[in-house]
């Protein structure tokens, strides 16, 4: 694919990386798909062992000395992409090294472990089993941004891992006037919503919502050949290479939404995995842009697509026919406001998109408490729960159904929050430009074709991998910096709020 050329060692190098990277990747994906809960441990052990090499690989000097070569040569020595290439891995390289390595085993097996506990604490609506783990992350987490370095704020740190560049400054800045439109519109839009979700609910087996999600996957054009779909506790995607990218999805035997939504999120990231440039496998141009932009691709085909009247235009008769209880009896106009429905309620991954927002807001506006250490894990239920009743005006009935329903923080993921909702805002601008570019693809979305919209994606986000930063990507692709604007317009004109979009 690639002529000899200066940073042809250096993809040697970084090959070696990956291959070892894609291993831990399958064991972490065995775990939440196979794996017996009695292997728990020695699979934490595994990992911990596995990514200690890894992080020598990345740390080693003569990939240090590599990249030192390639920064020192003169200007012009390399192309646009070999120079992107170049920045991007000595970035990465940086925030590496300083990391010790046994502080990367420690945090692996801290968070496997972790992992673990937390599905057996939610499991038994008992925080105070998940507490002590909880704590001990959190700690190591605060622990890795002193490693990485901050200018004001520990959670600095975390979040440019995440979204390089990213910072709890900027997140307040664009959070805060979102929280305070988001509040009154889902008030509104709540007050008018009569139609349900649970109008639309029957008796779905399984093994036909999972062949239903195969088919719609097929169609947004997922290959197969180069992935599968799987269940799992929590709907995730995980890639090794673009020819194999996998989706994991769960089943509600009376809400089919619940599987058809998270399997169409889950390959929205497999389509922006499968997009990248496989002869760049292994270097960061053959990586995602960032977990913000990854977002913005799931949430895309969930949301903009899946629940919108062109997209249930061709399926919604599908439906019909896979299920005629209960949808013979519904029409698609009644059928599009109930999928729709917009209620506050507890679990974010089923919430509306005029919620799902606001649901991110109060877990960022917690985790950065916790990691600069104004908030105690022993205090938190009590804090999510006085939030969740000023967000939404609601009583959180039980950890279950509030702090203790996502996996992220058991994973170590704080900093990761805050990309859901950038994905969502960054999913509507990128919208606004497909539109402005494709004036006929609402016509080709109706007609299950998703050519059109798949390839501007490919053009515009995925080939690119790391080239561009998440800021400049999301400029070029649509001839602007991030406008929130896009976002609040978007959810008035699908819920008829008003003619701002006009
Ligand atoms: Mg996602």
């Amino acid at each position: 694919m690639y002529m000899e050329s200066q940073t042809t060692h250096l993809r040697e190098l970084l090959q070696e990386i990956a291959h070892l990277n894609a291993a831990i990747a399958l064991l972490n994906w065995d775990q939440e798909v196979f794996m017996s809960p009695g292997s728990a441990q020695a699979r934490a052990n595994t990992l911990a062992s596995l990514s200690a090499r890894h992080h020598e690989l990345v740390i080693a000097t003569v990939l240090q000395n590599e990249v030192t070569r390639l920064e020192g040569l003169p200007d012009g020595a390399l192309d646009a992409r070999e120079t992107a290439l170049v920045r991007e891995i000595a970035h990465d390289l940086r925030l590496a090294v300083k990391l010790p390595t046994e502080f990367v085993a420690r945090i692996t097996e801290a968070t496997s472990r972790g992992q673990m506990v937390w599905q057996a604490a939610r499991a038994a609506n008992d925080f105070n089993q998940f507490a002590p783990v909880l704590e001990e992350i959190i700690a190591l987490n605060r622990e890795k941004a002193e490693y990485l370095g901050f200018t004001n704020s520990p959670y600095d740190a975390l979040l440019d891992t995440f979204e390089t560049g990213l910072t709890s400054s900027e997140v307040t800045k664009v959070f805060t006037p979102l929280k305070e439109r988001l509040i009154p519109l889902l008030k509104q839009i709540a007050a008018r919503t009569t139609a349900k979700r649970s109008d639309l609910e029957g008796n779905f087996s399984k093994e036909s919502q999972l062949q239903l999600s195969r088919d719609v996957a097929t169609a947004m054009g997922y290959s197969f050949d180069h992935g599968r779909l799987d269940l799992s506790t929590h709907p995730f995607s995980t890639s090794f290479h673009p020819t194999d990218a996998r989706i994991t999805t769960r089943v509600d035997e009376q809400d089919f939404w619940v599987c058809l939504g998270a399997s169409m999120h889950e390959t929205g990231h497999a389509l922006y995995e499968q997009g990248l440039p496989a002869a760049d496998f292994g270097s960061p141009l053959g990586e995602a842009a960032s977990t913000g932009i990854h977002e913005s691709q799931s949430r895309s085909w969930e949301n903009i697509i899946g629940r919108s009247k062109p997209f249930w235009e061709h399926w919604y008769p599908e439906l019909q026919r896979r299920y005629p209880e209960p949808f013979a009896h519904i029409n698609l106009d009644q059928f599009l406001p109930a999928l729709n429905e917009v209620r506050p309620s507890f679990i974010r991954v089923e919430a509306d998109e005029v919620s799902y927002n606001l649901h991110i807001i109060l877990r960022a506006e917690l985790e950065r408490d916790l990691i600069e250490g104004t908030l105690n894990v022993a205090d938190l239920p009590k804090a999510w729960n006085a939030k969740f009743k000023e967000f939404f005006g609601l009583d959180v009935p039980s950890d279950a159904l509030g702090v203790l329903q996502d996996v992220h923080w058991s994973c170590g993921y704080f900093g990761y929050f805050p990309t859901y909702a950038l994905g969502n805002l960054y999913s509507a601008q990128l919208w606004a430009a497909v539109r402005r570019d494709i004036p006929t693809i609402d016509t080709s979305i109706a007609k299950a074709d998703y050519a059109p919209f798949l390839g501007w994606m490919r053009e515009h986000i995925h080939r690119y991998g790391r080239q561009y930063r998440p800021a400049e990507l999301l400029t070029r692709a649509t001839g602007e910096s991030l406008n929130p604007e896009y976002f609040t317009a978007y959810l008035q004109e699908r819920y008829g709020m008003s003619a701002s979009t006009e």
